[in-house]
């Protein structure tokens, strides 16, 4: 029975050709069967491993990780599928090539029209002057492969809307592990220096060089989610009804048409202790509100504005 507990030790497992023969035949067999399991012989077969000691050799270094035994065969176990399943959808060949879906909004440092791309199989959005405005989308390719535009794009804004709830509230959007946030100055390694750095957050490429982010990195996955001090409100009971009484779902729109979610929105009123404040709703006609946070990103205070 195989353990894994470490990076090191898959790859090990994985670096060998009789396994990663097996492997491939369970993953094709759990892509293309409801039972997604094969027999011991019918897996020797369609693994291509003629010697019988050396394919049960190599597959007990599988069970227990990859795989999974069960009274009616093997099947790859929910961590193996987790780990291997996307590389037959296809959303993971660099040479794949989708439709950029035009979306809402715009470039907030040129105006220009936005749209998101798939580049190196990351999702980025970007203007028409190629300007990247957020680094490492929530979302997999699959929501441009498999989504009309108008689907794909609502479906996004609440992806996102999820991945900012979760990290603002202590849980790592990609792994679930436990992270602990705090609004901090902007830096530049917040923009990331890879198109995957920061997946799970969104940041504007600001040129602000003093504006406040959430920040909560995980240590177990990398994953440095950061978010505008907007996004620590976006679902904020008073927020939402805000919105809501403009027929618009705050939760379900794309973050940047919100003037309160961009970088930059959001102004220090007190250093000690830490207090900042920023306007929700200043673009609709009517009421808007004011909030002050603490430095965890914790509402202290909300202020009703008139018209
Ligand atoms: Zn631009
Ligand atoms: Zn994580």
């Amino acid at each position: 029975m195989g353990s894994v507990s470490s990076p090191v030790d898959l790859f090990d497992l994985l670096g060998q050709t009789d396994r990663m023969a097996i492997l491939r035949a369970l993953v094709a067999v759990d892509a293309a069967t409801a039972e997604r399991r094969l027999t011991f012989t019918e897996l020797k077969r369609r693994a291509g491993i003629d010697d019988t000691g050396r394919f049960n050799y190599h597959l007990g270094k599988l069970v227990g990780t990859l795989v999974a035994k069960t009274d009616e065969g093997y099947r790859l176990s929910k961590f193996g599928r987790r780990l291997l399943r996307p590389m037959t959808t296809g959303y993971y060949d660099p040479e794949s090539t989708v439709s950029e879906i035009r979306l809402p909004g715009e470039c907030s440092r040129c105006g220009a029209s936005l749209r998101v791309r798939l580049h190196e199989n990351v999702l980025q959005v970007v203007c028409t002057a190629d300007h990247v405005v957020n680094y490492g989308l929530v979302a997999s390719p699959g929501l441009v492969v498999e989504h009309p535009p108008a689907e794909a794009t609502t479906a996004l804004g609440l992806l996102t809307t999820h991945a900012v709830e979760l990290g603002t509230t202590g849980v790592c959007p990609t792994c679930h592990g436990r992270v602990d946030g705090e609004i901090v100055p902007f830096e530049v390694r917040d923009r990331g220096d890879s198109a995957d750095d920061g997946r799970g957050g969104v940041v504007e490429d600001s040129d602000d060089a003093d504006c406040y982010v959430f920040r909560a990195p995980c240590e177990t996955c990398g994953n440095r989610f950061t978010t505008p001090v907007g996004g620590c409100v976006t679902t904020h009971p008073r927020v939402v009804q805000l919105y809501a009484a403009r027929d618009v779902d705050v939760r379900r729109t794309v973050p940047w048409t919100h003037p309160f979610r961009h970088a930059g929105a959001a102004e220090v009123v007190s250093h000690d202790p830490f207090r900042i404040g920023l306007v929700v709703g200043a673009e609709l006609s009517g009421e808007s509100l004011y909030l002050t946070l603490d430095g965890t990103g914790s509402v202290r205070s909300l202020q009703r504005l008139p018209p």
